[in-house]
């Protein structure tokens, strides 16, 4: 549970982040002309705003879901009585993969980030500049299945597939982005950082073998079963 929620602020804040400069840059040239590496910097920021905007939403309100849900089932019947909060915690939680956008929409929305590239260049770009270790190799192999797996689902060129396969692609890509900041967090700003690091990384290695092994034992002809 600390594990996800860690991972959640840590894409929440660097997601947050990228919003406050392109919108600051923004305000910036209500009153002048940016200068070219201004420019530069606001389109930047303002497309990985977009690109990480579906997955911080679709994955911050699952595991709050799923956080809230284990949180009852650790007090037991307890938990499920209105004298403590986490009964609250539970329903307030439930709408938050609903409104502004439903998780399916949000895996529609990071579907065409998945397919152009832009979360492997992303994280393989941001582990480049951190040092090497056991994390990063383990999120190295994950980069590997994520581009693997979408280079099986877009060479089919079915629409349907790719909805089929959608969801597991968005939250691949997720565990890569998620254990990538994780990484930089507890390499670059806090020691607190390190257990759920590696927690995390346990757990997004096996979501990930899972829907590999889903997406690539898949065809279009499989369809079939699920219509
Ligand atoms: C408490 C509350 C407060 C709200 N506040 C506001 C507000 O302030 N302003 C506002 O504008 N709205 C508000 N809403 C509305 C909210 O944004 C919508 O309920 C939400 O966007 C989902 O739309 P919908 O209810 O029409 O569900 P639908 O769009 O009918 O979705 C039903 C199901 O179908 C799925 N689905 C739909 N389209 C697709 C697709 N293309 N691919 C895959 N699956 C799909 C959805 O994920 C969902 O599981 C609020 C709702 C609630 C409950």
């Amino acid at each position: 549970m600390k594990a996800k929620l860690e991972a959640s602020r840590s894409l929440l804040y660097e997601t947050s982040r990228y919003v406050d400069i392109y919108k600051s840059l923004d305000a910036i040239a209500k009153t002048r002309t940016l200068t070219p590496e201004e420019r530069a910097e606001s389109k930047r920021y303002s497309r990985l705003a977009d690109a990480l905007t579906p997955i911080a939403k679709g994955m911050t309100s699952e595991f709050a879901n799923q956080n809230t849900y284990d949180s009852i089932q650790v007090h037991g019947g307890s938990g499920f009585m209105r004298d403590y909060a986490c009964e609250r915690l539970y329903r307030d939680a439930r709408i938050t993969s609903i409104y502004e956008g439903t998780t399916q929409l949000q895996v529609v929305a990071a579907l065409r980030y998945v397919t152009a590239g832009s979360y492997l260049q992303y994280v393989r770009e941001m582990l480049s500049g951190l040092p090497e270790s056991k994390e990063k190799e383990a999120i190295m192999a994950m980069v590997d299945k994520l581009d693997a797996m979408t280079a099986y689902v877009t060479e089919f060129k079915s629409q349907e597939f790719n909805d089929f396969c959608g969801r597991r692609l968005m939250e691949s890509a997720a565990y890569c982005v998620m254990s990538t900041l994780l990484l930089r967090d507890s390499t670059e700003i806090a020691e607190i950082f390190d257990k759920p690091l590696k927690v995390f990384i346990d757990y997004s290695l096996s979501q990930l073998d899972g829907h590999y092994s889903v997406i690539m034992s898949r065809t279009p002809e499989s369809m079939d079963y699920y219509r």
